[in-house]
């Protein structure tokens, strides 16, 4: 179980308020009520932690119900993500999991009471007419000329729906409220509606299907949620929630809303991450550049660190973009404690060490955690010929520049100390391979006399090395807010650099072993999973993160003077 949070926010001052009062018999039970629609995304998690973490912070239950009831945009596939989306985060529902169609039949009766109370009608104006009639922010609705049909001819109607009399759009069932109320949401919303498609769960029994907004308040009543948690969207809703539970008289939780979490240089709509998956942009819901529970998954996160930057947000009721450096602050937190480092070389370049005998090689100790000692040791082969990163050597060095150069010496981690004597070059003049001397008396990285180089690179051995392939992901949009233009559409903002594919990438022979699921760190470079398209012939790893926050490197990039000037502007009073 995750841990517990001592979070104090605005729901939990609501929540001791109502245990002081005693409301609800001091219970807390809270409930995540995703719609089967879609994989769940960050967004998600955090409505799925705060409902979760505070039925545990308070000794609580929280249920998982499926808000299921449109089948014509709901499918088992995403019943079935979302069940293991949930469970990877960390969290339990018990025997708790429940879908609105359970209550189909009971919503069923609820609509025929408000009918006998004469506070629902069957409507036949077509979907259009009902849009028109319903009038705008500034203007009244107008009633539908069936809104006063006599309660047995809406019975009747009603029963005619259920039993397929009516074709879809040829009949709805509304209630009775109020078609100039300053509320929209009150202007005689639909309760029932006919969809001809089959549900994912009770196949073709019914031919009618509750509203949402019909649905879910009821659904919360009949589980005995106490605190219905949802985001600001459905402010506007809970005068119509509660016009139900008030008429059709059943327990009744309180609503509390929050603003959604919203994450910088993605997308958090399933409309659109439908769109991503199905225009091809992206090849799947868990492809890694994907904001998907899945996604994020597949990308090597880790439920501790999605769980971590959601307690850190927090919740409140000021919506906001978070940045995404936050979300990777955490990933790089949790693997910097639990990553093995290992060393893969991405863009190689050949070094030989000249004095290194021809047939020999070695094997030399690697530390697989500096922060975590259980973590141990492992052994790394060491030979005449290695690759270093092309990176790491400058033919002609500028003045700050302290990796290897024609002449001076570096450390090879965990190997040996090792000069630069010869560059050799292709016909183009492109370097092809150093040739280099190694120190034999710098064995483990150290030397007798106390000398130190500037620099210690990472390596592998050239013979021993295993091809793989890494996938490097950026975010996958180039804007920080690909939904604020409205005049155009967020795929114009795609990052066509999102994905760069190294192959073959050189990584040390202890990786041959690396299943599905793994999380290195390749030291110096950023940290990696094992992707599940990994084979044992070609392991394959996908970036999680760099090292570092790139964001702020890019800062610091900008000249010395300007940032003085900015950070003298900025402590001005
Ligand atoms: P979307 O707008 O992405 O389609 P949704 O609200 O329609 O999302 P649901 O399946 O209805 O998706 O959401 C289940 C729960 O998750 C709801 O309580 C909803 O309020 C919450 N939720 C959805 N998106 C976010 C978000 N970005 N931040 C916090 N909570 C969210
Ligand atoms: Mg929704």
């Amino acid at each position: 179980m995750p841990e517990v949070e001592a979070k104090r926010n605005f729901i939990t001052e609501i929540i001791d308020e109502h245990i002081d009062m005693d409301r609800f018999q001091g219970r807390v039970h809270t409930r995540f009520p995703p719609e089967p629609n879609g994989y769940l995304h960050i967004g998600h998690a955090k409505s799925i932690c705060l409902n979760f973490g505070l039925a545990q912070q308070y000794g609580g239950l929280c249920n998982l119900r499926f808000d299921d009831t449109n089948p014509a945009k709901e499918e088992r596939e995403y019943i079935d993500a979302i069940i293991d989306d949930v469970r990877w985060l960390g969290y339990d529902w018990g025997d708790r999991l429940f879908f609105a169609s359970d209550y189909f039949e009971q919503l069923y009766e609820m609509a025929l009471e408000l009918i006998r109370i004469g506070r629902a009608y069957v409507d036949e104006l077509s979907p259009d007419e009902i849009r028109a009639y319903r009038g705008t922010l500034t203007a009244p609705g107008i009633e539908s000329p069936y809104r006063n049909r006599p309660v047995e001819e809406n019975l009747a109607l009603f029963e005619k729906m259920r039993a397929g009399g009516f074709q879809a759009g040829e009949a709805v069932l509304r209630a009775k409220i109020d078609m100039s109320s300053g509320n929209i949401n009150l202007r005689d919303p639909v309760m029932y509606r006919i969809i001809n498609t089959p549900h994912p769960r009770t196949g073709d029994t019914w031919r009618i299907y509750p509203m949402y907004d019909f649905a879910h308040g009821q659904s919360d009543s009949l589980e005995g949620i106490t605190h219905s948690i949802c985001t600001l969207e459905y402010e506007d809703h809970r005068p119509l929630y509660d016009w139900y539970l008030d008429n059709i008289e059943i327990y009744h939780p309180q609503q509390i809303e929050f603003a959604r979490l919203n994450l910088s240089h993605t997308v958090l709509s399933k409309r659109k991450l439908i769109r991503l998956v199905q225009e091809g942009y992206v090849q799947g819901w868990d492809d890694p550049r994907m904001p998907t529970i899945s996604g994020l998954r597949r990308r090597g996160y880790t439920p501790e660190a999605i769980r971590q930057f959601c307690a850190e947000v927090g919740v409140g009721k000021v919506k906001g973009v978070v940045a995404l450096h936050k979300l990777e602050y955490h990933i790089r937190q949790d693997l910097n404690k639990r990553a093995n480092r290992v060393m893969a070389v991405l863009n190689p370049l050949r070094v030989v060490i000249e004095n290194y005998p021809q047939d020999q090689s070695e094997e030399l100790d690697a530390i697989n955690n500096p922060e975590d000692a259980s973590a141990g040791k492992r052994k790394v082969p060491f030979s005449k010929a290695l690759y270093i990163e092309r990176e790491d050597f400058m033919e002609d060095p500028p003045r700050k520049f302290f990796r290897l150069a024609p002449g001076r010496e570096v450390r090879l981690r965990y190997a040996y100390f090792i000069t630069c004597r010869e560059v050799i070059k292709d016909s183009n003049g492109e370097v092809i391979e150093l040739r280099c001397t190694y120190d034999p008396a710098t064995r483990g990285g150290s030397a007798p006399d106390g000398r130190r180089p500037k620099a210690t690179l990472h390596w592998v051995s050239a013979d021993h090395a295993i091809e793989a392939e890494a996938r490097l992901y950026d975010t996958l949009f180039t804007v920080e807010n690909p939904d604020a233009d409205r005049d155009q559409d967020f795929t114009v903002f795609i990052n066509p650099q999102s994905l760069q594919v190294v192959a073959p990438a050189l990584v040390e022979p202890s990786l041959a072993a690396a299943q599905p699921g793994e999380r290195y760190q390749f030291e110096r470079l950023a940290y990696f999973v094992v992707d599940a398209d990994s084979t044992s012939q070609r392991p394959v790893f996908n970036r999680i993160v760099t090292l570092r926050d790139q964001w702020k490197k890019q800062q610091q990039k900008q000249p010395r003077r300007r940032r003085k000037q900015r950070r003298a502007k900025q402590t001005q009073p």
